[in-house]
């Protein structure tokens, strides 16, 4: 089955797109989130009511907007998608509510960055599927109830900490989304090679799975990387020495680690011997955002062994000097 024409590749967000598994049975990994939801799934199914609304939280590019469309197509509903930062007013959110149809499925991806005003109405609306309209200002302002068709809300968020609890608490079921197994990645990257046309030895497989930072999105991009080599440097032959000398060309390094990851162990080593030292300290020095460093860059490091989240800041581990080809001093983490 090839989803992806040649012309389509050159859109990168299209090819991610055609990739993503449409159905629950297409889904890689997540084995017991897989059960659990299969189980909401079906029970909502069988009593002919809209299942509960639904978290997922995970680092990004796990695939929680993936498992949203899962969600609506096992359904067979229709589905609504917006982000929290889009909805900076209440009526941003009304007006996406009062016209969902019965039993449609709304994703908001990023829901912790949802405005507060816009929280509290989603409150009322996930639990009496009621909103209440305000009009007019002032001593004079009323409120209007609204009634809007029973729906499932879908949230997805890589902070679930950051949510409050009133809103974490009204949904039924919590997803929690952990990084991807090298195995699994492996299936991943047969799967996406086979929609790309791409001939996948398993060596190589191997070699871009064990890079990709336990994350399918990146594993299917590496796998696009490591196809343009092989296509300009190698006439299409993809091996594993080829994965491996395309994958050093994009400075993903043989643990996956990224430019940035090494860059904040780079700076946690360098600029404060290890830590330990506070995020937004640590931020400035690598010259991103806290939120990029604790989002993207952390929740790997972390699970690598590399890093340590103390109550007195970030510390480096004995295996991150290693990693860095230095030698750990005797006090060091781990
Ligand atoms: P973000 O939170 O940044 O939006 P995400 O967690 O929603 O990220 P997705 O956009 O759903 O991630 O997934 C990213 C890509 O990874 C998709 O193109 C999809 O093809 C692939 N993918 C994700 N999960 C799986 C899986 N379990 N099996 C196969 N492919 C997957």
């Amino acid at each position: 089955r090839e989803l992806v024409s040649p012309d389509a590749d050159g859109d990168e967000r299209a090819v991610e797109a055609a990739l993503r598994p449409r159905m629950l049975g297409e889904f890689i990994g997540q084995t017991r989130v897989r059960e659990q939801l299969s189980l909401v799934l079906e029970s909502a199914r069988r009593r002919g009511k809209a299942p509960d609304h639904v978290l997922m939280s995970g680092a990004p590019g796990l695939g929680k907007t993936t498992l949203a469309m899962i969600i609506a197509a096992e359904l067979a509903a229709p589905l609504r998608l917006t982000s929290g930062p889009a909805l900076e007013r209440a009526g941003d959110l009304a007006a996406i509510l009062s016209t969902l149809a019965e039993g449609e499925v709304l994703f908001i991806d990023e829901i912790h960055r949802m405005a507060r005003p816009a929280e509290e109405m989603l409150y009322l609306a996930m639990e009496d599927f009621r909103v209440d309209i305000v009009v007019g200002k002032g001593p004079g302002a009323t409120a209007i109830p609204l009634e809007i068709a029973p729906f499932t809300l879908v949230g997805a968020t890589t902070r679930a900490g950051l949510l409050p609890a009133p809103l974490r608490d009204r949904f039924g079921f919590v997803a929690h989304m952990d990084f991807y197994d090298a195995a699994e990645l492996e299936l991943v990257l047969f799967r996406s090679a086979r929609l790309l046309g791409v001939a996948l030895p398993e060596d190589a497989a191997r070699e871009i799975a064990r890079r990709s930072r336990g994350t399918p999105r990146i594993a299917n991009r590496l796998l696009r990387r490591v196809r343009d080599f092989a296509e300009v440097r190698a006439d299409g032959v993809l091996t594993a020495d080829i994965a491996a000398a395309a994958l050093n060309l994009y400075e993903v390094d043989g643990e996956g680690l990224d430019r940035l990851d090494r860059a904040v162990l780079g700076a946690l080593l360098g600029k404060f011997g290890g830590g330990p030292v506070g995020l937004s300290t640590l931020a400035v020095a690598v010259g991103e955002e806290p939120e990029t460093v604790e989002v993207v860059a952390e929740p790997f490091l972390v699970r690598q062994g590399l890093l340590a989240r103390t109550p007195r800041g970030r510390v480096a581990t004995a295996a991150a000097w290693i990693h860095l080809g230095l030698t750990p001093p005797p006090d060091a983490f781990g």
